[in-house]
């Protein structure tokens, strides 16, 4: 059933009319699920339209956000009004009103991710409070912008936390991944990575760093990694389409081998970056080439 249109929405302080409520595709809450909302009745009484305990709405709505540390310039009073206005411009009752807040288009940073320059310097990360989507509740194997709403519990609070990002264990403990990339330990020569049991996204570059490593001569090995692994692993990295192959030089402050990138990583950063850059031939296959004139720089 289409939603019927009303004349106005009720967008950042002002009425504005429907078809002008638009959202770029690009916007946050489009890629990463990144929104908190509420579902709000007016009823129709005699004499008028009543929001049905729309101040708990408005509290519960604030809360949701608060959790996710969305900044919101409304206050609890100016978001009941904003339903109040909604409804007595549009004059549409019994009705139902839906509060949404978002993460929108143009204010978040495609920074240098995860802050690292070259394959010597490596990241700080920490184990994050927030345990990774459990087995039957949110897929972790589907990337869909829903998961992403856990990713950002992960991210954030690294972040605030003074580390670059975070890696989440899963529901029983198991070391999972980080908010947005694949994470390998090695340990006396062999590399280890989470199954896709620990609520792991089967990452492109996880698979490609599985098969260069192999090719390498390294044993590579998919099995349950405790979190105390991560202390005392040789050498730790992350794969991604993001991150490539990013180092990992401490984890909760504790060094990770001799604190700074090992041979088993340096050798698959070289050779990864040997092949995504073209100066190898692309012996797997890998590559989708198209044929352009100039690079444009964006
Ligand atoms: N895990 C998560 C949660 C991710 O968001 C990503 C990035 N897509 C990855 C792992 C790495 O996957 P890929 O190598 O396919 O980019």
């Amino acid at each position: 059933m289409a939603i019927p249109k009303t004349e106005k929405i009720w967008h950042n302080g002002k009425l504005i009319n429907w078809d002008d409520a638009k959202l770029h595709v690009m916007s946050h809450v489009v890629n990463y699920g990144s929104s908190v909302f509420e579902g709000v009745r007016c009823y129709k009484h005699p004499q008028s339209a009543g929001i049905f305990r729309a101040q708990e709405h408005a509290e519960r709505l604030l809360h949701s956000a608060k959790v996710y540390r969305m900044e919101v310039p409304f206050t609890e009073d100016e978001i009941v009004q904003a339903m109040v206005d909604v409804v007595a411009h549009n004059g549409v009752y019994p009705c139902y009103i839906r509060p949404i807040i978002l993460r929108g288009y143009g204010n978040y940073a495609w920074g240098k991710y995860l802050g690292h320059d070259s394959p010597e310097e490596g990241c700080d990360v920490c184990v994050s409070s927030w345990t990774r989507i459990a087995p039957n509740t949110l897929p972790a194997m589907a990337k869909s912008g829903a998961n992403y709403m856990n990713s950002q519990l992960i991210k954030m609070e690294a972040m605030i936390n003074g580390y670059v990002e975070g890696i989440a264990l899963d529901v029983n403990g198991y070391v999972s991944e980080g908010s947005g990339e694949n994470l390998f330990v090695v340990r006396k020569g062999t590399v280890f990575t989470a199954p896709l049991g620990n609520s792991v996204l089967p990452g492109i570059t996880r698979a490609t760093a599985i098969e260069l490593l192999r090719e390498l001569g390294v044993p590579v090995v998919e099995q349950m990694i405790p979190r105390e692994m991560l202390y005392i692993a040789d050498e730790a990295f992350f794969t991604g389409t993001a991150a490539e192959i990013t180092p990992i030089r401490t984890v909760d402050k504790i060094a990770v081998g001799e604190g700074k990138t090992g041979p088993i990583t340096r050798a698959l950063h070289k050779e990864f970056f040997s092949i995504v850059e073209g100066r190898v031939p692309d012996r797997h296959g890998w590559f989708t080439q198209v044929p352009v004139k100039q690079a444009v720089t964006v």
